[in-house]
């Protein structure tokens, strides 16, 4: 929140018109949105190839897309090398020209503040995060640990990464809570499940994608769809679909997904989420008993008819 204040005192203090926003993640995205909103124009520099590194090229083309029809200046493989005042106006160089602007947003990452809990001996994990165990102890008596600053336990890779989100931590302060009362829980897991508005679309995406399952031992194939219920009401719009299952026994591993705010995008990518928690195939999922109303979807949901393009085009034995 501090950040936020401080940013809206900057935009108001310096009349700001123009924004460069530095990193295209699911925050930088949201800053643009946000930003434009306000009236300024904004440009939004990312070193890598595509928008939103954490859904596949795929699915970040049609997003950077959209950014674009709402006058974002989305310039990605631009890799910034400084930002210089001069007077009022700042000047972000890259290795592909000088862009200029009002205000500068840095949004690269986020990185534990743990030098605190180090200094009292807490042990530390990845990317120097506090590492806990599923108890959320730290190796302190009584220390209990949880959120941003942990290392977070993966329930597909069975093992712990750095993945803050605040579904995850408030998930995990709970059974900090409940452990340092003297209770006994223990945190389930996290598959990464996210979502993010960006204007008129939603991405969302929840466990493994195609590199993180084959470096886990897994035999991943990606199939997409778009699914199109527009024969069945007027209005619908389509979601695309990328469904990641393991080639041999059809486990399913993850989903990505991209529609319109309207499409119910995060709560499809919550049925994956659901089904990827308790081992589920892609066969699985055909016969869930999912909802079915004209305005909202198809007899077999979209979820359903992504995961039967998949056990389609990789064969009958999944
Ligand atoms: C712009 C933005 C959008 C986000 N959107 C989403 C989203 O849509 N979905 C999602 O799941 N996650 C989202 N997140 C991530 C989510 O906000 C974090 O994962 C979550 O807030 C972590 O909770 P936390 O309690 O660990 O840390 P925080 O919420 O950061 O709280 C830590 C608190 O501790 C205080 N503190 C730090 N050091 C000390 C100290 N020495 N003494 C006293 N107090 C201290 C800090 O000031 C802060 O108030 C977003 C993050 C950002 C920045």
């Amino acid at each position: 929140m501090g950040d936020m204040f401080a940013v809206v005192q900057s935009l108001e203090e310096r009349q700001a018109r123009t924004a460069i926003i530095v990193g295209a993640g699911y925050i930088g995205l949201e800053m643009a949105e946000a930003l434009t909103t306000r009236g300024l124009a904004v440009t939004l520099l990312e070193q890598l190839d595509q928008v939103m590194p954490t859904i596949d090229a795929d699915l970040a083309a049609p997003l950077a897309d959209h950014l674009r029809e709402h006058d974002v200046n989305v310039q990605h493989g631009t890799k910034v090398r400084a930002i210089t005042a001069n007077g009022g106006a700042l000047t972000v160089d890259t290795d592909r020209g000088n862009h200029h602007g009002d205000i500068v947003l840095i949004v690269t990452g986020v990185r534990p503040d743990t030098e605190l809990a180090a200094t009292a001996g807490a042990e530390l994990g990845l990317r120097a995060a506090i590492a806990v165990d599923r108890h959320m102890r730290t190796n302190l008596p009584d220390v209990y640990a949880a959120g941003d600053c942990v290392h977070t336990y993966h329930r597909l890779l069975d093992r712990h990464v750095y993945l803050p989100l605040g579904s995850t931590a408030h998930k995990q302060g709970r059974v900090a809570g409940v452990n340092a009362l003297g209770g006994n829980a223990t945190f389930a897991g996290s598959l990464g499940t996210q979502a993010v508005k960006v204007f008129d679309l939603v991405t969302a995406g929840t466990g493994l994608r195609d590199h993180a399952a084959r470096d886990a031992g897994y035999d991943p194939v990606t199939v997409a769809t778009t699914d199109d219920h527009k024969a069945y009401y007027p209005g619908a719009t389509p979601i695309r679909i990328r469904v990641t299952a393991d080639r041999s026994t059809g486990r399913l591993l993850g989903a990505q997904m991209l529609g319109s705010r309207g499409a119910e995008v995060a709560k499809r990518i919550d049925t994956f989420a659901t089904a990827i928690s308790y081992g589920a195939t892609v066969a699985d999922i055909a016969d869930l008993d999912l909802s079915y109303t004209p305005p909202l979807g198809s007899p077999w949901d979209a979820v359903q008819i992504a995961t039967d393009t998949w056990r389609r085009t990789v064969g009958a034995s999944a």
